[in-house]
């Protein structure tokens, strides 16, 4: 080894190299992990794809005992034991689907103290039998995972998670762990009391998923045109999720889009139960496929390269919106949350809201969420901040990452035009829908429609035709703000017909101004490639190597990813092993899995090497470093950028094609502190070193020691 400054890594730090494969624990979950192993609880709130599993699974291979993992979900279970068989953890599930024979074969290995971890459905945990299984096995530690389903409030409210609280009742002695992705300030407290989680240390890491780029647009009348021209400017290909709010809309939805060449799969309730379990095992096993649902589907689907989530209508809340929308990139590579809503959306949810039975209190909290979710519709600012704002999180500076960064929205005065909408609404009597009113403001002079205002008399109204200076579609999408920001109600029969609320007096009046966001007439999202675009020779390895993943997960009956994910492949394209041992050391290899399925891979990597190592650009680097170039003169005769050839460079040292030496002169004790400042960077980045040492060595260079100290 070139540094000796590591010390010992600790338990935690071996199981997570050795049977997982990672070299570092990301954010927050070195402490959490340390926390539970220590026997303490822990509250864990943390974005979805954060790494929360680990957070459990590490600690419960440290302890003795069996750890007992509650999850709500069956599919969600069988995936995580999958994964967790694959990297040779003792894992297995009790739930409903289970044979009474299996049940019986997994209950002997619980009781026997042959199990690492338990995943069980908390219907089943609180039952008398179970709880005395329990207490005659020894218990490393309780996880209680998707905690927010304890919330009465929440949208995901099981009543079972509110028996919980037994565990502590029953095993006071036993950690618990309990983790969520969706918590707003008031669930997160109802977490704390109902599973008497008072002493727990607190983990938040906050909401934010950067990875994810947020897009809303105006549903132009034609909502799956902008869809397919959304899918093939940059997905084309990958796996994404479209919500729409009915099955009828699922069904012609998912219709259209096999019309159109995509595959398509069509989930919701109307379904009957195989036709569900298929269409959703497809989408986990097939490359590319796209479900179209209505909000049955997702919750527990642990897919980790969804690449998109498209919504066709609007949610009810931004809790739904976020939690939808966050099982895209699961995986932490850029994905894309899009939405095309219109004027329709707000009439059906606000209606559906007030003709629904709950009571009073309860509506004013449902139509305080969807005022939220409306405001992020209609905002000129970034997206994220105000998703995070609404989940108590400051983000300082706007995300760069969002559709309103991106292309900043152009906004308009509209205080004149909303009071001739509003005057209009008040002087048809409050008893219309918009298109009549809108009709009504164009001064529609013929047809049907006119003989409709003439009986009503209203073309002698002073509002008849004051509003030429709109067409339709510019007027619908100003009632559509309107509606949204609450100047105008809609009623509660559900005739459609709109009316004005206190809100509307001011502006009424001249007492207020509306500045409103004006609607791009086409979709001008910049576009980007698939995520993992490889070119030439690289593509021809990405595919083999993908193949290969394929004909194993398929052998074993196991989603692809279980194997590996995308983002394991992608490394191996990027450094090409050439031996088992380099093999090991990409991120998502551990043990089990370099014994498996280690030589299958090499082979196809060595093959690769064998026939293509000279079209490859990191070779071209090297030979010109082998002559005697520079990097700087490298740059020059490649045209490439200096940061490029550096990452080439670090490539070559990582490869054992090229010593650290051959790149720059660096003495022993500059070594040394180098390699001490890198054992002490959260997750081995480049920037904290850099500002370390204040400068003084190019982000090249670091990039370059950094690969000799993976060695
Ligand atoms: P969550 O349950 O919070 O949505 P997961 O536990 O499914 O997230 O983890 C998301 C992804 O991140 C998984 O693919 C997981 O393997 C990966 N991951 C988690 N922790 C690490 C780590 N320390 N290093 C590398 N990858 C990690
Ligand atoms: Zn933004």
């Amino acid at each position: 080894m070139l540094f000796s400054s590591k010390s010992a890594p600790s338990p935690a730090q071996e199981v997570l190299r050795s049977v997982f494969g990672y070299e570092q624990f990301r954010h927050q979950q070195q402490a959490i992990v340390d926390q539970v192993i220590d026997g303490g609880d822990a509250l864990v709130l943390m974005p979805t794809g954060g790494g929360k599993s680990l957070c459990y699974q590490v600690p419960a291979l440290v302890r003795t005992g069996t750890a007992i993992v509650v999850s709500p979900l069956i599919a969600l279970m069988r995936d995580q034991v999958q994964a967790l068989q694959q990297n040779g953890v003792r894992a297995e599930y009790l739930n409903s689907s289970l044979a009474a024979d299996e049940a019986f074969r997994v209950e002997s290995l619980f009781r026997q103290g042959d199990l690492d971890l338990l995943y069980v459905a908390p219907e089943r945990l609180v039952t008398p039998r179970m709880l005395d299984l329990m207490r005659q096995t020894e218990l490393s530690l309780f996880a209680i995972d998707e905690a927010h389903c304890v919330s009465q409030w929440g949208h995901d409210f099981r009543p079972e998670y509110q028996q919980l609280s037994i565990l502590h009742e029953c095993f006071p002695a036993v950690p618990r762990i309990a983790l969520t992705a969706t918590a707003d300030l008031p669930t997160r407290r109802e977490i704390i009391e109902r599973l008497n989680l008072q002493d727990a240390e607190i983990f938040n890491s906050g909401f934010d998923r950067p990875n994810i780029r947020y897009h809303i647009s105006e549903n132009q009348g034609n909502a799956r045109d902008q869809l397919k021209r959304f899918i093939l400017n940059n997905h084309e290909g990958e796996a994404g999720i479209v919500y729409c709010l009915s099955r009828k809309r699922v069904e012609d939805t998912a219709e259209w889009l096999n019309k159109q060449g995509f595959t398509a799969l069509p989930y919701h309730a109307g379904l009957s139960t195989d036709i569900r379990q298929e269409n959703q095992e497809r989408f986990l096993r097939e490359d590319g496929v796209i479900v179209v649902a209505t909000i049955a589907f997702g919750m527990g689907i642990d897919k980790p390269d969804v690449r998109f989530v498209a919504h066709l209508n609007l949610p009810k809340s931004i809790e739904a919106y976020y939690q939808e929308t966050g099982r895209a990139g699961r995986d932490g590579l850029p994905s894309d949350a899009w939405m095309a809503y219109g004027l329709q959306d707000v009439i059906t949810l606000r209606q559906m809201q007030e003709q629904s039975a709950a009571e009073e209190s309860r509506k004013r909290v449902e139509r305080h969420k969807l005022d939220a979710m409306l405001g992020l519709c209609e905002t000129h600012a970034c997206r994220r901040q105000v998703l995070l704002r609404y989940f108590d999180e400051a983000l300082d500076e706007p995300c760069g990452n969002c559709d309103n960064c991106i292309t900043p929205p152009q906004t308009w005065d509209a205080t004149v035009a909303a009071q001739k909408a509003l005057s209009c609404v008040y002087r048809t009597g409050q008893r219309f829908g918009v298109n009549y009113v809108v009709d009504v403001l164009r001064g529609v002079d013929s047809g049907q429609v006119f003989e409709r205002i003439q009986n009503f008399d209203h073309d002698k109204l002073s509002t008849y035709g004051i509003g030429s200076e709109l067409n339709q579609g510019e007027w619908r999408t100003l009632f559509r703000q309107l509606m949204a920001i609450g100047l105008l109600g809609v009623d509660y029969e559900g005739h459609g017909s709109v009316f004005l609320t206190d809100a509307a007096r001011p502006v009424l009046r001249g007492e207020q101004s509306l500045t409103l966001r004006k609607m791009p007439k086409v979709d001008k999202q910049k576009t980007r490639k698939s995520n993992v675009a490889f070119s030439g020779g690289n593509q021809k390895l990405w595919e083999a190597l993908r193949a290969h993943r394929k004909t194993l997960a398929e052998d074993q009956g196991v989603p692809a990813y279980v194997i590996f994910h995308d983002a394991t492949l992608a490394e191996m394209v990027e450094r090409v092993p050439q031996t088992l041992e380099q093999l090991g050391r990409i991120s998502g290899i551990g043990e089990r899995k370099l014994d498996a399925y280690g030589e299958g891979f090499l082979a196809i990597l060595q093959e690769y090497h064998e026939s293509a190592p000279v079209s490859d650009t990191v070779s071209d680097t090297l030979v010109l470093l082998s002559q005697g170039l520079t990097p700087l003169e490298i740059a020059h005769r490649r045209e490439l950028t200096l940061n490029t050839v550096y990452r080439h460079l670090a490539l070559g040292i990582e490869r054992d094609e090229i010593e650290l030496e051959d790149v720059v002169e660096l003495d022993a004790s500059e070594l040394e502190a180098l390699g001490g400042a890198f054992s002490l960077s959260e997750q081995g980045g480049l920037k904290a070193v850099y500002e370390a040492f204040d400068g003084e060595y190019d982000y090249g260079v670091l990039g370059c020691v950094r690969a000799a100290l993976r060695l």
